[in-house]
């Protein structure tokens, strides 16, 4: 994104529209720290600027267009023909059997919050972590896009200086393996600089217990569950 200096105002009323705080006043002109701009778009959609001086980049380089593809929900990712961070999988509820059975559970790990944002640095820590555990990574999500290698959880360079205000990696593990898994995120927490939360996507049992419950419960996790439930539509069987 960027400002035209020549209808700003410097009213400052833009400043606090934007999720990453990139907008700052120099010489009473409002200018985007183009280093901390995750290009969401934010700034620009909501028409706050009465001389309408934001100016929206048409096409972004590459790496740099990642900042919109993952913070700008109305950009669509060309691989995976979806707008956003996750799967579409995510977004409609295993409408592809993704997640098998009670003996597999999908975990998502949600990394990076408005305000705080996440480089792709730090998402490759967390990668990292992942892949030495053996996972199984979704490859329709964008950051398995950027992996260069699903054994080692190394993303490709070239994308590491990026950052974004959040994205979500997806895996798929046995049930038994969540406690080891959820114990090393908590571990690789310490050493990034940046927020993430842990989804456990798990189906229920026939009587509508919740497998994933107790083995977590016993390693001393608590769990608040929430649930969706798809009758069906949209399913491929
Ligand atoms: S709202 Fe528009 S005129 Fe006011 S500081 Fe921001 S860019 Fe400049
Ligand atoms: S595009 Fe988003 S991050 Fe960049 S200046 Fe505008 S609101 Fe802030």
């Amino acid at each position: 994104m960027q400002i035209n200096s020549e209808l700003c105002l410097g009213c400052a009323k833009c400043i606090k529209f934007c999720p990453m705080k990139a907008i700052e006043m120099e010489n009473k002109k409002a200018i985007i720290n183009q280093t901390l701009c995750a290009e969401c778009g934010v700034c620009h959609r909501l028409a706050v600027c009465e001389t309408n001086a934001f100016i929206p980049c048409v096409e972004l380089p590459w790496p740099r267009s990642l900042r919109s593809i993952f913070s700008d929900p109305v950009t669509i990712f060309q691989e995976t023909g979806c707008s956003g961070r996750g799967t579409e999988e995510m977004k409609t509820n295993d409408v592809t059997n993704r997640f098998k059975d009670t003996k597999y559970v999908g975990i998502a790990v949600d990394v990076g919050r408005p305000n705080v944002g996440c480089s792709l640095k730090d998402v490759e820590k967390i990668t990292r972590v992942l892949a030495l555990l053996g996972v199984e990574f979704e490859k329709l999500n964008p950051i398995s896009y950027l992996m260069k290698d699903f054994n080692t959880g190394d993303l490709i360079e070239e994308v590491l200086d990026e950052k974004v205000i959040s994205c979500v990696i997806e895996v798929l593990v046995p049930i038994a393996n969540v406690p080891e898994v959820v114990d090393e995120l908590k571990e690789v927490a310490k050493d990034i600089d940046t927020v993430f939360s842990i989804g456990i996507i798990c189906k229920v049992e026939k009587d509508l217990s919740i497998p994933v419950i107790p083995i977590l419960e016993q390693r001393g996790y608590f769990v608040k569950p929430s649930a969706k439930t798809n009758i069906g539509l949209g399913k491929r069987i």
